[in-house]
């Protein structure tokens, strides 16, 4: 396992599954969710030149299209690879600073997220504001070239572990609820910022409440203006529930799909297998569909709602018949894929909110 994986295509996805078989080989299946060997691996596809794909050359990445991101996410899946730990700055970070940010700042934060140098958080929702993100509380107080921030986060995945964080706060700019709100670029590592880990359902700590008081952030790190948070926020979240999102989840869930093959081997499965499975695959031909629009360069956010909806709820459909098979040799991750699902309703939007978007922008209903 050496050297950068180069071509496009077919002999990209030739190149991609040599060196995952390589690369997978040695990590113990339970090391999967280490956080030490997620941030490794993060590195390793940064030296092989597989962070990154879609990115503009100009700024460190491949120039790749969203093809070769599915095509990578397939091969991955079907290697059995971790999930890299530095996720919310390629998927969200990185793309809002190539977009929207200044020189600077993509000069700045680009690279080491790439690298999975620095990992960032996603500091959006709070007691009061979840699926009403306008009502954000946390203030971001002008004080000469700082903002002083105070306040709390909540639900914040990868916190405890984040060098930075992308933060939505309430300026002090006069304009209406949705116009004063700004998004910073925070350092996690300084006097003031207090995380306070969550334990899950899971058993595991990966998100945490965050308190503010008396953090600073430099004027240099405040992206869209003091009054556009809210669009950048916007922008944030159609990443988020975008193709490559929709992508990673189904490439997921097919390996899943596969295990629940290998347990009904025995043939002790009935109907619903090919039900689940049959799921899966609507959601592999809906993933298919906005992958083409990205390809066209179609923005379609309602194909996100849809999306959304489509792989949580087949997810849980999915881990809730395999952990029903009491399959000895795979009850454990049947477990954890069972409880991790829980959750997938509600993050990134919950299934009500999406609901609501479709009614509104597909079918027209009034609000
Ligand atoms: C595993 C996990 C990871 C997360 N990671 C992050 C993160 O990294 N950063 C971050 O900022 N947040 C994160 N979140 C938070 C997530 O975005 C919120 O939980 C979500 O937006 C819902 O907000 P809420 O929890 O405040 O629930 P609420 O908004 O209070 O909603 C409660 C219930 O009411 C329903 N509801 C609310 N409003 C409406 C409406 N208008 N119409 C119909 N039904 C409605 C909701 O669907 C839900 O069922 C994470 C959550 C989870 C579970």
């Amino acid at each position: 396992m050496s050297g950068r994986v180069t071509g496009t295509g077919e002999v990209f996805r030739a190149a991609v599954r040599e060196w995952l078989s390589a690369a997978v080989a040695g990590l113990a299946e339970g090391a999967l969710d280490d956080v030490t060997v997620r941030r490794e691996w993060d590195r390793k596809l940064y030296d092989a030149g597989l962070a990154g794909l879609t990115w503009p050359v100009e700024f460190g990445g491949r120039g790749l299209s969203v093809l070769e991101e599915y095509v990578f996410h397939e091969e991955a899946a079907r290697a059995g690879a971790p999930e890299g730990y530095g996720r919310i700055g390629r998927i969200l970070a990185g793309p809002l600073l190539i977009k929207h940010g200044s020189p600077e700042q993509r000069q700045r934060y680009l690279q080491p997220i790439l690298s999975g140098d620095e990992v960032w958080c996603q500091g959006f929702s709070e007691p009061g504001a979840g699926s009403d993100l306008a009502n954000v509380g946390t203030r971001a107080e002008r004080a000469g070239e700082l903002y002083r921030i105070s306040g709390q986060k909540i639900w914040t995945s990868f916190a405890d572990h984040a060098n930075r964080c992308l933060l939505l706060a309430r300026t002090s700019a006069r304009a209406p609820r949705h116009r004063n709100l700004g998004m910073f670029l925070l350092d996690m590592r300084q006097p003031g910022v207090d995380v306070r880990p969550i334990t899950r359902i899971t058993g595991d700590t990966t998100f945490s409440e965050v308190h503010f008081d008396g953090a600073v952030v430099h004027e240099r790190d405040l992206v869209g203006g003091e009054t556009g948070g809210w669009r950048m926020a916007m922008a944030v979240l159609s990443d988020e529930r975008g193709p490559i999102e929709a992508i990673t989840r189904y490439t997921a869930m097919s390996r899943a799909a596969a295990v629940l093959r290998e347990c009904c081997a025995s043939g002790s499965c009935d109907p619903e297998l090919d039900e689940v499975c049959a799921r899966v695959e609507t959601v592999r031909w809906h993933s298919m569909r906005s992958l083409g629009n990205a390809l066209a360069g179609i923005e379609d956010r309602a194909a996100g709602s849809v999306s959304k909806l489509m792989w949580s709820h087949t997810w849980q459909a999915l881990t809730a018949y395999g952990l029903g098979l009491g399959c000895p040799a795979h009850e454990l991750m049947w477990q954890r894929q069972y409880l991790e699902s829980r959750a997938a309703t509600i993050f990134s939007g919950s299934t009500q909110i999406q609901r609501n978007v479709i009614a509104e922008r597909v079918l027209g209903l009034p609000r």
